[in-house]
């Protein structure tokens, strides 16, 4: 339920609900606008003897259902944007960033070229897979804490943040040592046990929208992040499985305006995995970000063509700086701030 604070209410009438919420168990989350104290009380199913309860207590105006199923993500519970803040650059409310970098980490030397060339076009954050959830167990695994290892070589070098897949929840806290971002993969979307564990780690988390998903499923693996105090959560959309088999995935350009009507979470488009095609990255990449997406994650490689995994989607370096200087000018456009990743 959404507890409405009366316009005049003092800290101490805040700082009771509060507690009076923690008291039946619930969870509480304050989201303090300009007009507007709500405080979300988020547990199972509130009686109407409990909703009575509170609308009694001292300061508040109005006790609110929450009708849909997912709660700290809906915009009920915070009618403003989750703005997230990186030293290069943030995203949401009006802020859009990059991330881009090779699907795997495959050696210290293609790393760090990507590194250096994506910071160079203006990207706010590296991405890269150290461990790679693969559809065959024959192909390419990733390099594992060597990986991560040289991602954070290549931060130290560039200053630029760093994503990175975490397969499993016992994996947690090595990534965390060396990634900035944590990467749930499509594929993990709704490990609940790997959602958990993030939850309870204190760092943003990019979560991907299984390939089978519907979109309130995604919110509510967005709410196993959420409950366990981890606000910082994007929402990526890269692609669903529908009967069109010319392109690798269906991006779903529409979970983009959907999504930021139900939730205050930053919104992101993988346009590399949906193409499957590096010549149908722009193009996509483009169209999530003019349906309102809050940042692009994709991916490019010094030499594509070699690459070890998705080396077909992989953009080359001046195929990356030609996505750069669309999204510059389709930002403006947009009235978009897309941060310089050097200057701020
Ligand atoms: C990736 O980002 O390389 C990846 C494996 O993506 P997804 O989980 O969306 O397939
Ligand atoms: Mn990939």
């Amino acid at each position: 339920m959404l507890i409405v604070m009366r316009k005049d209410h003092t800290e101490k009438e805040l700082q009771d609900v509060i507690r009076e919420i923690q008291k039946v168990g619930y969870q509480t989350h304050v989201s303090q606008g300009v007009e507007t104290t709500l405080v979300g009380a988020i547990g199972r199913g509130p009686t109407p003897e409990l909703m009575e309860h509170f609308r009694a207590l001292p300061g508040v105006a109005e006790v609110i259902p929450i009708s849909k199923p997912w709660k700290l993500a809906s915009t009920d519970v915070q009618p403003f944007p989750t703005v997230l803040e990186f030293p290069t650059g943030k995203t949401g409310g009006g802020h859009v960033m990059v991330a881009a970098g090779p699907c795997g980490v495959e050696s210290r030397e293609q790393t760090l070229e990507a590194a250096r060339y994506v910071k160079a076009h203006g990207a706010h954050m590296l991405r890269g897979g150290a461990f790679k959830p693969r559809t065959s167990p024959y192909a390419f695994q990733g390099l594992g804490v060597e990986g991560l290892k040289i991602l954070a070589e290549a931060r130290k070098e560039t200053g630029l943040p760093v994503v990175t897949e975490v397969l499993s929840p016992d994996q947690v806290e090595l990534v965390a040592e060396y990634a900035d971002v944590f990467q749930i993969g499509a594929r993990n979307a709704q490990n609940f046990a790997l959602l958990q564990a993030v939850g309870e780690a204190r760092k943003p988390v990019l979560l991907k929208r299984g390939m089978s998903m519907t979109l309130e499923e995604l919110l509510m693996s967005a709410e196993y992040i959420l409950s366990r105090g981890n606000m910082q959560v994007v929402l990526v959309e890269r692609g669903i499985r529908t009967f069109e088999r010319a392109t690798r995935f269906t991006l779903d350009v529409s979970a983009v305006p959907v999504l930021k009507s139900w939730t205050h979470l930053p919104v992101w488009i993988d346009p590399s995995h949906p193409a499957g095609k590096r010549a149908w990255v722009i193009p996509l990449a483009l169209a999530g970000l003019a349906a309102g997406a809050d940042g692009l994650i994709v991916e490019t490689h010094p030499e594509p063509e070699k690459a070890l995994s998705d080396a077909a989607q992989q953009l080359h370096e001046h195929e990356f700086a030609e996505l750069m200087e669309k999204v510059r000018r389709l930002a403006q456009a947009l009235g978009k701030t897309l941060a310089h990743p050097v200057l701020g």
